[in-house]
């Protein structure tokens, strides 16, 4: 198992990766993310792009132990220990799969707020790869 994606396939994705950059369909209004080239509700082929808060509440997660995770994530592993893992349900609606960050596995919980940021994921090809992240958002609760 590997999350490994290329340089410059990284480098296209970065606003969407980076800045939660989605998609609004300009014929039906439908919101698409990770941003689409067609729309899935009305098969529209145009967007402007919108960006998401970045708040939302976890869905459920999972707490991934040491060794289960993908070989890029070994050293931070190492450090942490655990490795969690959550789906978060936007505030905007979209639904997405991210690392969880700073939140001690036993305060973990559905319906957790949190909020991304952007952190460090690992080194590869000597490039350090950044992307989103979710920490508890103590602002919300
Ligand atoms: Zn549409």
């Amino acid at each position: 198992m590997s999350s490994y994606i290329s340089l410059p396939l990284f480098a296209a994705s970065i606003g969407q990766r980076l800045r939660l950059e989605a998609g609004r369909c300009t014929a039906c209004g439908a919101l698409e993310y990770p941003q689409r080239p067609v729309c899935r509700s009305c098969g529209g082929r145009t967007f402007s792009v919108e960006r998401l808060s970045g708040r939302g509440s976890l869905h459920t997660y999972t707490v991934i132990a040491p060794g289960g995770a993908p070989a890029e994530f070994d050293r931070e592993q190492s450090m942490t220990g655990a490795l969690a893992v959550g789906i978060v349900d936007l505030a905007e609606g979209p639904r997405l799969t991210a690392q969880l960050a700073d939140i001690e596995t036993a305060d973990l919980r559905i319906g957790l707020p949190v909020r991304a940021v952007v952190r460090r994921l690992y080194d590869q090809e000597g490039v350090v790869r950044y992307g989103t992240k979710f920490v508890r958002d103590d602002e919300a609760s």
